[in-house]
C-alpha cells in the first residue's frame, strides 16, 4: 500500500486540465432553451437520417445529446421511426444508394413536418458535391426548411437550426425533385 501511495505521489496528475467555463456560451444556451421551450410548449420528436455523411456531423449530433445541452429537459428527443417524428435532421450529401430511402423516410413522416439539412454537405454537397455516386445537397432529394452550414456544425449551431425551424419560415427546398 505504501508503495502504491508513493508511486501516485511521484507520478502526479497526468490527465488534461479541464477547460475554463465560458459564460458567454452559457447565456447563449439559456437563451436558446427559453426560446425553444416557448415555441415547443411540450415536445419535438426528431428522426435523424444519415444520407451519406462522413460521420463528423453525427459526432456533433451525438454531442448535442449530452446532458450539458439538456435537450431532453426541453422536450426535444430523438426517435427511431419517421412515423413518430415532427422533424427530420438529415446529414451528408445524399449518396445515390440512399436517395430512395431518404424519399421514403420523408414520405413516412406525418404532416406537418420539418426538415433540417445539417452541415456543408447537407447544404450544398460540401466536399463531395454531385457525382455518379452523390446526389449532393439534401434539397436535391426532399424539401428542406432549414440548412445549418459548418463542417461539421457545432451543437449550438444545430440547436439554432432546430429553433429556427420551429419558429416558422419559408420552404427553401422548392428545387427538390
Ligand atoms: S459537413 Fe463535414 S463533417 Fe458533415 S458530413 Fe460533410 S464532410 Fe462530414
Amino acid at each position: 500500500m505504501y508503495q502504491i501511495i508513493k508511486q501516485i505521489l511521484s507520478t502526479g496528475i497526468k490527465t488534461e486540465a479541464p477547460p475554463q467555463p465560458d459564460d458567454t456560451l452559457r447565456v447563449e444556451i439559456q437563451n436558446l432553451q427559453e426560446k425553444i421551450l416557448r415555441q415547443l410548449g411540450s415536445a419535438l420528436a426528431i428522426r435523424h437520417v444519415d444520407a451519406g455523411s462522413c460521420n463528423g456531423c453525427e459526432l456533433e449530433i451525438h454531442a448535442l445529446n449530452n446532458a450539458y445541452y439538456n435537450i431532453e429537459g426541453l422536450g426535444i428527443h430523438f426517435v427511431a421511426s419517421p412515423r413518430h417524428a415532427d422533424m427530420l435532421l438529415v446529414t451528408g450529401p445524399v449518396a445515390r444508394h440512399m436517395e430512395i430511402a431518404l424519399k421514403r423516410t420523408y414520405d413516412a413522416t406525418p404532416e406537418p413536418k420539418l426538415v433540417v439539412a445539417v452541415g456543408d454537405c447537407g447544404c450544398d454537397g460540401g466536399l463531395f458535391g454531385e457525382s455518379y455516386a452523390s446526389c449532393g445537397r439534401i434539397s436535391n432529394v426532399i424539401p428542406v426548411d432549414i440548412a445549418v452550414p459548418g463542417c461539421p456544425p457545432t451543437p449550438i449551431a444545430l440547436l439554432q437550426g432546430i429553433l429556427t425551424a420551429v419558429t416558422g419560415g419559408t420552404k427553401s427546398g422548392n428545387d427538390a425533385k
